[in-house]
């Protein structure tokens, strides 16, 4: 007898696809039993003829709390998480203040205790006082973050030895270390070439080759000190040929974004502010590279960079196209944006479990997150394939509001979801709120 059975579906793990039933027992899923096996339970979700995909993982996003609060907080942003079947998402610590000591991130997880809609991994960043290091390993952040370009100079790697050094203090944790590649070198050069604050000069100022040398510099760091590292969000065909190259010298892996494999630099145009964000949209051609990656598994995994600003702030008037709060939510659609790439034909539907569930979870460490098996968190996403889906503003629950995918038609609706055995959303409502908890490296 278990306490829920999931009946009807087909599941999704591991590249495959099997009609079973789920048997979720205090939280985790206890068997998969075959069609013809009698299994019984003390509730039943219904699943007839729909598709069961563990609940994805985000695993680069900004929640905006503490200090910024007017843009996100941890209950809006993981309203929007649940609705948008992310049961756990990745939290950055690129708040204010940044979350780089102990005692900051300490007060970040109080903060979040009893608000959050989803669970949660916290991400702590570097300073270049490295010393701090140790006290914040010790609670076990899913990641500590490295900068190399575009940040306050407290938080700067943008020479090889600063990254090595960097990386050299964080190789024996096992700890993932992210890195977002930039060249802080070409940001500045740039900016003294081009004041004109035209959408031309900030793609000048962020350019393919700023990524690709970023890219190359973390990797043979990375080689070198023997660490694990995870290289944020590419966009560009050059940054993915020197990923392709170089990815095997080290413990890497890599992520791109939604927005990245549909939009272009030539979509500012119309979107203008609500795709401002770094690194710029490239052309056509960045994009058919990435997609082609995808297709091929270069790239391991696809995160949203969900970063919220209010309304007010992406709407205001900016002396340069580069003073525009940069980025956009993305939480509540990455489900329906991996879906549009299924109708497209660029990927199937294991690939959503692996790029955005279990290759997160095992890159990581969250340890019983990520697939549907025995032994692991029921997180699952009950997905009704005959019914579509179009993604509208009004459902949204960002403190961003509007989202660019506004309008976008998806084959496939998302029915319920259930986080740990419980049904959080019903029909795209929050049907249970606040059972997320924090999730730690290892656990
Ligand atoms: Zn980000």
């Amino acid at each position: 007898m278990f306490e829920t059975l999931v009946t009807g579906g087909t599941v999704v793990d591991r590249g495959t696809m099997r009609r079973a039933e789920v048997a979720i027992d205090k939280g985790r899923i206890a068997a998969l039993v075959a069609p013809g096996e009698t299994a019984e339970a003390g509730a039943v979700f219904d699943a007839a003829g729909c598709i069961l995909l563990p609940g994805l993982i985000d695993a680069h996003a900004h929640l905006r709390e503490p200090g910024l609060t007017h843009k996100e907080d941890f209950s809006t942003g993981t309203h929007a998480a649940a609705l948008g079947g992310v049961t756990t998402v990745l939290d950055m610590p690129t708040d204010d203040p940044w979350t780089d000591t102990a005692e900051r991130l300490t007060d970040k997880m109080a903060m979040a205790q009893g608000r959050l809609h989803v669970d949660v991994g916290f991400q702590a960043v570097a300073s270049r006082d490295l010393s701090l290091l140790p006290a914040l390993l010790e609670l076990a952040p899913v990641s500590v973050e490295l900068f190399t370009a575009d940040v306050p100079d407290a938080f700067l790697f943008d020479t090889l030895d600063a990254v090595g050094q960097a990386l050299g203090r964080l190789a024996g944790s096992g700890t993932l270390v992210g890195i977002s590649p930039g060249d802080q070198s070409i940001l500045a050069g740039s900016g003294a070439r081009d004041r004109s604050g035209s959408i031309a000069a900030f793609l000048a100022s962020r350019p393919p080759l700023a990524e690709a040398g970023g890219i190359a510099r973390a990797l043979v760091a990375a080689a070198d000190a023997g660490s694990r590292i995870h290289v944020r969000q590419i966009n560009s065909a050059a940054g993915v040929e020197v990923w392709r190259r170089l990815r095997g010298i080290a413990d890497a892996s890599v992520e791109t974004t939604p927005q990245n494999l549909f939009f272009t630099a030539a979509d500012y145009e119309t979107k203008g502010a609500a795709l401002k964000a770094s690194p710029p949209l490239r052309a056509q051609a960045d994009v058919e590279a990435l997609r082609a990656a995808l297709r091929d598994r270069a790239v391991d995994i696809i995160a949203t960079d969900h970063a919220p600003h209010s309304p007010a702030e992406k709407s205001a008037a900016y002396a340069a196209f580069a003073d525009i709060p940069g980025g956009l939510p993305g939480l509540q659609t990455l489900l329906p944006t991996m879906l549009k790439l299924v109708d497209e034909g660029v990927i199937g539907l294991p690939d959503i479990a692996r790029i955005c569930a279990e290759q997160p979870a095992g890159r990581f460490g969250l340890t019983a997150k990520g697939r549907l098996a025995p032994g692991y968190d029921a997180d699952l996403l009950i997905l009704d394939p005959r019914r579509p889906h179009t993604i509208a503003n009004a459902e949204q629950a960002s403190r961003a509001g509007p989202t660019p995918f506004a309008g976008w038609t998806v084959s496939s609706r998302l029915a319920r979801v259930i986080l740990r055995g419980r049904e959080i959303v019903r029909d795209g409502v929050l049907a249970a709120p606040r059972l997320g908890q924090i999730v730690r490296r290892g656990a």
